[in-house]
């Protein structure tokens, strides 16, 4: 038990947060044995939200659930109607995850409450801690469904999707949950005066490591295109037919991916490009691979760099195709444009970090997505990425240190004493 953990852990401190994360792990917080898997509107969700509930109202929080399944605390400003600053990430987790993608950033939402609740200190704005039910796709196959919701952006969900499992649909999931299918797109803070977003999160990535950082500022989450590509050549015997005859589909795969790592390698906007996944048909070890199909993932910080990048991959395949005497069909899978982070909140941002770390802040592109990127269609965001070892994330092996995340809340209370100065 966290309280019982020593003095230290009586007031919001890092290693309090990490503890709060780890006590997360397990049942009945999790609905798989041995490691961590919690899944929107599932028992553990359920009794995750309870628990979370309980350390926001010891922080000085009121607490509700919205109609989209969402956990919201509100500790008030100095008056009733102020505007909302809204901390928070995703409650959700995928199947087997580490403890502390997105559940760092709910749990550290809080702990910055409860510091200036110990301090009786109000804000000319309300500050609400949101933990999001849904950013993984970790219950049914559509993600961040409940930060769409709560964005106003949630077009006509289909009470009939299955989840992942098949034993449930959105509707019967919601109802449930005490919720109701028909009124999710309420949980909309549209015509809400909220003012921020503030999101920390793990950075899944290794680069604060590599710079040997705490902490960085995201200045974009990554614009992506998918493609998927179908190389077709002519299957035959490997041993009868001769090397210059060959329309040999996978070595054709092999040249674009190479070319779409050189290509990657050389971008700059945090430009990077990945094969992730080939089928090889027929697939047997005596047969020219006659068919081919790879992905293509294309990701950078600006659209114009990511658009760029995928026309350079995309023209060297056509030629590869060409040379090797191969059909190559493309077809795009998923398009999503970057989203700036608020120049000026991110700029705040960098001044907490520098504040609080006594250096320059990183910036970083986000090459994950997260629900900042559709908070961005109701408020200006800023993002707060925490080093994480190894940069390994969707993993048992997931971790962050205390001082870091000791760190990270120094520098969003820090945020919120800079933006309570430049607010109005
Ligand atoms: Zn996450």
């Amino acid at each position: 038990m966290v309280m019982q953990a020593g003095k230290t852990m009586d007031h919001p401190c890092g290693a309090r947060a990490v503890a709060r994360c780890t006590e997360l792990g397990r049942a009945p917080y999790s609905d798989m044995e041995g490691g961590l898997f919690r899944p929107y509107l599932s028992p553990s969700y359920r009794a995750t939200c309870g628990r979370l509930a309980e350390w926001m109202r010891d922080a000085g929080m009121t607490t509700r659930m919205d109609a989209a399944g969402n956990l919201v605390g509100r500790y008030e400003g100095l008056a009733p109607d102020a505007p909302v600053v809204l901390l928070g990430s995703h409650i959700d987790s995928v199947r087997d995850g580490g403890f502390f993608d997105g559940m760092l950033g709910v749990i550290l939402g809080i702990e910055t409450v409860a510091h200036f609740a110990q301090q009786g200190k109000r804000f000319p704005f309300a500050l609400e801690v949101i933990g999001f039910g849904d950013e993984e796709g970790s219950r049914f196959p559509s993600g961040m469904l409940t930060s769409h919701a709560v964005a106003g952006v949630l077009d006509n969900p289909d009470p009939a999707m299955s989840d992942w499992a098949e034993t449930a649909t959105l509707s019967s999931a919601l109802e449930a949950f005490g919720l109701d299918v028909g009124q999710m797109q309420s949980a909309s803070r549209k015509g809400d005066p909220v003012v921020a977003y503030i999101e920390a999160h793990i950075e899944q990535g290794p680069a604060l490591e590599a710079e040997g950082r705490a902490l960085g500022v995201v200045s974009a989450i990554a614009a992506q295109y998918r493609y998927r590509v179908t190389l077709r050549g002519m299957a035959g015997h490997a041993g009868t037919v001769a090397m210059k005859l060959r329309r040999d589909a996978l070595a054709g795969a092999a040249d674009i991916i190479l070319a779409a790592e050189r290509i990657g390698r050389a971008g700059k906007d945090g430009l990077v490009a990945t094969v992730g996944s080939l089928d090889v048909m027929p697939g047997a070890a005596n047969v020219v691979p006659g068919e081919v199909v790879l992905t293509i993932d294309v990701r950078a910080g600006t659209d114009a760099t990511r658009d760029r990048a995928a026309a350079a991959i995309l023209e060297e395949a056509r030629q590869v195709a060409e040379r090797r005497g191969l059909e190559m069909d493309v077809a795009l899978q998923q398009d999503l444009d970057a989203t700036p982070c608020d120049p000026a909140l991110t700029a705040l941002m960098e001044q907490a970090v520098h504040d609080v770390t006594h250096a320059p802040a990183p910036l970083l592109v986000s090459g994950a997505g997260h629900d900042a990127m559709i908070m961005a269609h109701l408020a200006p965001v800023s993002m707060l990425f925490i080093r994480c070892a190894g940069g390994i994330s969707h993993n048992p092996a997931e971790s962050v240190t205390d001082d870091d995340t000791d760190a990270a809340l120094r520098a969003m209370i820090t945020f919120i004493g800079l933006f309570e100065r430049r607010f109005g």
